[in-house]
């Protein structure tokens, strides 16, 4: 008895040692998928929040501030961006500026977007227009830069979701000269999420569900 009982061992011990490498082998393995697929996500965005600290950026005649309505805005855009799974780096997370002057303010932004190895940058602002009746959600991209495709085609969402609901007017998207949207090789565009001089639109800008609008059209062309 004692014999087989000592042979029996002999084969079961082998054995459950292979059983307990193939279970640390398969965990390691589902552990560096899981590992991969946290850092290497599929799509990167940097959303670059405007302006901020020293720079409020243009100014309702009650008073609010465009860089606290980006924000408000990009911290929408950035949840929705994430719960699709794409990762999201910001330029600014709170009211400060990235620097102590304009110059050094951008040249702050163009480092984390040089930095950031993604796949599209997008910098949320709110417009003014000397006449108050102008509304809307309008893309610009840098004249030298390779956000043209991309900004058109949020262009287009825009002006199938809200532009034709909130203000009934189109816009196309337009290019010029905008140092954030061409400071990299990276797909850049500047959304101007409504005219902070328009009654309606200030008042739509400052509610979450638009925020979250503007969210939704920047999550349609993103997975894409
Ligand atoms: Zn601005």
């Amino acid at each position: 008895m004692c014999k087989i009982a000592v042979i029996s061992l002999k084969w079961i011990r082998p054995a459950v040692f292979a059983l307990i490498i193939c279970a640390l082998a398969l965990s390691f393995a589902g552990g560096m998928a899981a590992y991969v697929g946290a850092v290497y996500p599929e799509v990167t965005v940097v959303l670059d929040a405007g302006h901020g600290g020293f720079d409020g950026g243009v100014v309702s005649a009650a008073g609010d501030k465009e860089a606290d309505i980006n924000l408000y805005i990009t911290k929408r855009v950035k949840k929705r961006l994430e719960e699709e799974g794409v990762r999201v780096v910001m330029t600014r997370t709170d009211d400060g500026a990235l620097g102590e002057n304009k110059k050094e303010d951008m040249r702050r932004r163009a480092e984390i977007i040089e930095q950031s190895g993604a796949d599209a940058v997008i910098s949320i602002h709110v417009n003014k227009y000397t006449q108050s009746y102008r509304r809307g959600v309008q893309v610009f991209y840098g004249d030298t830069g390779t956000g043209g495709a991309f900004a058109m085609q949020l262009q287009s969402v825009f002006n199938t979701y809200i532009n034709s609901k909130y203000s009934g007017r189109s816009y196309s998207a337009l290019a010029g000269d905008y140092f954030i949207a061409k400071c990299s090789v990276i797909p850049s565009v500047i959304v101007e999420c409504g005219f902070i001089s328009n009654p309606e639109d200030l008042k739509l800008l400052k509610t979450q569900k638009y925020a979250d609008e503007i969210a939704e059209c920047i999550c349609k062309c993103v997975r894409k």
